[in-house]
């Protein structure tokens, strides 16, 4: 299918200081839409109302500026914006409560850490604090009005990465009680059978593990085996519905204000680890303006959650080897067949964007974007690949399988590889 949009995060620098770049990009690559960061003097007459009391800078001149010379270069504008996830630790200083809270009671500080877990510096926010969603909802309407983008593009709106692994296990605060309530869950019972997979899992035995492998379980498969009732996937499908519903206020909120002009949509995690960071697809195009499978940070994103719950498991199982935990690992995110190495240490993962030279990087990023497309989807799909790090053959192979599948666009993280000359 021929692509309808090609993006490029970008920012008003690029567009004002070095348009002759972006133009080669609009005639080389068919370029027509820019991501520009939505920075903090957006804030500028919301301030007073920020539960977070953010500094916010007046002059919003390079802003406007980039947005018109876009629009004048024949360029759609999506402005980016954050979630719950992705805040500085120091955010929470003083209001530890606003952080999430898992089924045993413990706050974000106080969760163990895990090897290779990504996110510790980005801490996440309860996704069900009132004041915090009502006043992003009030603060993109206000966006949405003054600037007229194209598109509103959140990115962090989501629970954290899993390879912190006990993350998964919130936000099970008194205010996420009371919405799982409302959504019809019985909380209690929703909370008890997480805890009970959070203690089973610590205390998996070898050969449970080993049949978990034999069997081909997948992620809710081995919470099954390991006596959980449901797998968890109705916690799972509570923590989603947390996250879709707030993002049904954001979208709602941006409609109103701008006639429906103006798209609200967000990155969506890595497919086959989507719903644990509470991104339901199908519900997500439901929901906003379109999809976009986050796929440019393979060590990031990606190869830290093999290695994260690998590193656990061989805490957690006397006996297990080396590779059994990585392969158990791969197999419950469904990503068996793809060759990942045998040891941790050979996944690099704390190259952010992934090895330069990764043997598996097509096959991996290949099978997510076959996960990421929705056959029946109301709404365009449009996958972010790594064009500034990722080998030019490699990234031309993943843009023709892209568009193979479907897939009604394309955003690129870099555009080295898009200006070579095939
Ligand atoms: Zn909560």
């Amino acid at each position: 299918m021929a692509r309808q949009l090609t993006g490029l995060y970008s920012g008003p620098d690029d567009l004002l200081d070095h348009p002759e770049r972006i133009r080669e990009l609009q005639e080389k690559a068919g370029l027509n839409m820019v991501i520009l960061g939505g920075g903090t003097h957006i804030l500028f007459g919301l301030r007073a109302r920020d539960p977070l009391h953010r500094e916010a800078e007046a002059d919003d001149t390079r802003l406007r500026q980039g947005i018109e010379k876009a629009h004048e270069m024949g360029l759609e504008v999506w402005l980016l914006f954050g979630g719950w996830q992705g805040q500085p630790a120091e955010t929470f200083a003083g209001q530890e409560d606003r952080s999430i809270r898992d089924v045993q009671g413990r706050l974000l500080k106080d969760m163990p850490q895990v090897p290779f877990g990504m996110e510790y510096a980005q801490k996440m926010f309860c996704p069900s604090l009132e004041d915090y969603n009502s006043f992003h909802a009030e603060w993109y309407a206000d966006v949405a009005r003054r600037y007229a983008p194209d598109s509103i593009n959140l990115t962090h709106a989501r629970y954290s990465s899993p390879s912190l692994f006990f993350d998964m296990f919130g936000c099970a605060c008194p205010r996420c009680a009371h919405r799982a309530e409302e959504m019809g869950y019985d909380f209690e019972k929703l909370a008890a059978r997480a805890r009970k997979g959070l203690e089973a899992i610590q205390k998996m035995d070898a050969a449970t593990a080993r049949g978990a492998l034999a069997d081909g379980d997948d992620f809710f498969g081995l919470f099954e085996r390991l006596g959980v009732e449901g797998g968890l996937r109705d916690w799972f499908a509570f923590r989603a519905g947390v996250i879709t519903g707030n993002f049904r206020q954001w979208s709602e909120a941006v409609r109103q204000a701008s006639g429906g002009k103006v798209r609200l949509g967000s990155d969506t995690h890595v497919p086959g680890i989507a719903l644990l960071v509470g991104h339901d697809y199908p519900a997500i195009a439901r929901t906003l303006g379109y999809t976009q499978p986050l796929l440019p940070h393979i060590g990031w994103h990606l190869l830290c959650v093999p290695a994260a719950w690998a590193s656990l498991f061989l805490q957690w199982t006397p006996g297990l080897t080396e590779a059994e935990a990585l392969r158990l690992a791969c197999q419950l995110i469904g990503w068996q067949a793809v060759g990942l190495s045998d040891t941790i240490a050979d996944l690099h993962v704390t190259d952010v964007d992934g090895p330069k030279h990764c043997p598996f990087l097509y096959n991996l990023v290949a099978l997510e974007l076959e996960r990421g497309f929705i056959p029946d989807s109301p709404v365009p799909s449009y996958p972010v690949l790594q064009a500034g790090i990722w080998p030019v053959e490699t990234v031309r192979r993943l843009i023709r399988r892209a568009e193979e599948i479907g897939h009604q666009g394309l955003i690129f993280q870099g555009a080295t590889a898009l200006l070579e000359t095939p």
